[in-house]
């Protein structure tokens, strides 16, 4: 039986996941290695904690000895990487967090990867010649757009947040462990994410919680800051397919051809409410514009051609379709 490691699934999307790989991979073990931050909440994962090919440990990825303790017992021949600290706003005021997890837990991890599976540069240990380490990172490490273009992987490295610099740092990290020792990487770039289990702190739960308890629903300066929106189920498949078919060495932008405004969001997440659960008044009335974010980039969007073209991937959702699913889920949660 495989054996592949996964961090940070806990998380938003590493609990979208894991579910989706363990019913779509019944060869594989997964074992999943959670520091159990403010934003990790085994809730989510609750409808596989008992699934025989499934095991959790709480610990951090810095903690080398323990991730080391771990290969050892384990034999991982994969690890897919979500680990990180995630949310910008957070790096503006803790950027020491993000420097941490996100650039040394990542070479950490992807050392301990590299010593467990190769015993010198371009040579693999027997058993473990297709061993993959796949980064999960971010569109963000691009910096910003005007009011045209797209991120191709071939676009420049222009991180502006601490959160996105950290990320950038990482993925160079493991490209460099391609280039230097020959390591089987890959890493996925990925646009926003919305849908199930999101962290209360993300836009798309903001604007729902708020709406929901009568609230001021906050969009940032004029609300025209535009996002390329993936429903959190379509990059899962897009992990899925680049983990097992995607080209040692390189990176996917994955990207769901969405590009939506926040005010538009904020619109939209209102008009749905007002259908499925009216008031007296349009929840659109509760929406208001405060301070801008420090550095806020104006436009984030990717060509998704190169993981639609190599690998067939192409998101299954538009946002529309995808938001009235997140709101039934959120629904629930908070009622
Ligand atoms: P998240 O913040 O919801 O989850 C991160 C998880 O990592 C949490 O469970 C947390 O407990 C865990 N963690 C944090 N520090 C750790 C440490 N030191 N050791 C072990 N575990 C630790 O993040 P997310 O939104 O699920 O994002 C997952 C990955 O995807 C991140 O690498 C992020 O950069 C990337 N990404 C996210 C988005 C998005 O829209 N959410 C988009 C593109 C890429």
């Amino acid at each position: 039986m495989k054996s592949l490691l996964i961090t940070g699934g806990a998380g938003f999307i590493g609990s979208n996941f894991i579910p989706y790989f363990l019913e779509n991979n019944e060869d594989v073990k997964v074992v999943n290695l959670d520091l159990l931050t403010y934003a990790g909440n085994l809730e989510n994962l609750k409808e596989i904690e008992d699934h025989d090919n499934y095991d959790f440990v709480e610990g951090d990825i810095c903690d080398r000895k323990l991730v080391k303790a771990l290969f050892n017992k384990h034999k991982f021949d994969g690890v897919i990487h979500f680990a990180a600290e995630s949310h910008v706003d957070n790096s503006i005021e803790n950027p020491d967090a993000f420097v941490r997890t996100n650039v040394f837990g990542t070479f950490n991890l992807i050392d301990v990867a590299k010593n467990f599976w190769m015993h010198s540069p371009f040579q693999f240990n027997e058993g473990f010649e297709n061993s993959r380490f796949h980064h999960i990172s971010t569109d963000e490490v691009y910096g910003t757009l005007g009011d045209s273009g797209l991120f191709t992987e071939k676009t420049p490295y222009s991180p502006n947040s601490p959160y996105s610099a950290s990320k950038a740092s990482s993925d160079f990290l493991v490209r460099s462990y391609f280039h230097t020792y020959g390591m089987n990487v890959i890493t996925t770039n990925c646009s926003n994410n919305y849908g199930p289990k999101q962290h209360n702190e993300k836009l798309i739960p903001t604007i729902i919680r708020k709406a929901l308890s009568n609230d001021k629903i906050p969009i940032y300066g004029d609300g025209k800051n535009i996002r390329d929106w993936l429903y959190v189920l379509d990059h899962c498949r897009g992990i899925d397919l680049v983990y097992k078919n995607g080209k040692l060495g390189d990176t996917y932008n994955i990207g769901g051809r969405n590009e939506r405004d926040n005010l538009y969001i904020a619109n939209k997440i209102c008009e749905i409410l007002d259908e499925v659960q009216p008031k007296n008044e349009s929840y659109k009335n509760q929406i208001s514009f405060v301070k801008d974010r420090p550095g806020h980039d104006f436009r984030y969007a990717i060509d998704a051609d190169k993981i639609e073209r190599e690998l067939g991937w192409k998101a299954q959702e538009n946002f529309e379709s995808g938001i009235k699913k997140t709101i039934k889920w959120y629904l629930k949660k908070y009622q």
